[in-house]
């Protein structure tokens, strides 16, 4: 991908990862058996073969939407990506997450920048799901890179098990407010429960 060099905390590169970001995390969660995801998905094959085009030599394809099992096993991609990324966030030691192999062309573009442009080692017999899954974990290094994230900003709600990122530093248990009201309710009428149920018990004494 061909990237030039600005400062990492430059808005607009933020603003366009963060995007991106949440694009892909939406596409984990989404239901892609659902009619409704197909402006999703459509979104997502754009955003593919946007990034494709730095790669023709080693990714010579056009996705689109209906490629379904590509679609799909590149979803599930994700999730074991992000799941890795929560799990071995855990703890306290270096524990690997992925490799991309390949190499980084270093270049001056102009005479005020330089650029660096990463291309993947050639594989033989590629196949398009595996040479998308390459791609993809590319891609996340680079969106969580730019993004300067720490690994526990990744999530999976407790209560609807889709992958979430904390938009901030500030912790956040649920991906979102209806998640987390859910659960604080659900939690209030188990107390409620078990008072009636003392009271009553108090009251059979008695
Ligand atoms: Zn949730």
């Amino acid at each position: 991908m061909k990237k030039n060099w600005t400062s990492k905390k430059q808005k607009s590169i933020t603003h366009e990862k963060r995007d991106h970001l949440d694009m892909l995390v939406e596409f984990t969660n989404a239901d892609l058996t659902n009619g409704s995801s197909n402006p999703l998905m459509r979104r997502f094959a754009d955003f593919l073969n946007l990034m494709m085009v730095q790669h023709r030599k080693t990714h010579p394809y056009i996705m689109s939407a209906e490629k379904t099992s590509i679609m799909q096993g590149l979803q599930k991609h994700f999730r074991t990506r992000f799941y890795k990324i929560i799990q071995n966030s855990q703890h306290y030691v270096e524990l690997p997450l992925w490799t991309v192999e390949g190499s980084i062309n270093f270049k001056v573009d102009t005479p005020y920048r330089f650029y660096e442009r990463f291309q993947f080692h050639n594989v033989k017999e590629e196949n398009e799901l595996e040479a998308m899954e390459r791609l993809i974990d590319l891609i996340l290094i680079e969106i969580i890179r730019d993004l300067d994230f720490r690994p526990r900003r990744f999530h999976q709600c407790p209560k609807c098990k889709s992958y979430f990122y904390q938009p901030t530093e500030k912790e956040r248990i649920y991906c979102s407010i209806r998640c987390g009201d859910a659960v604080r309710l659900q939690k209030f009428r188990q107390e409620k429960k078990k008072l009636q149920k003392r009271l009553s018990e108090e009251s059979d004494k008695k």
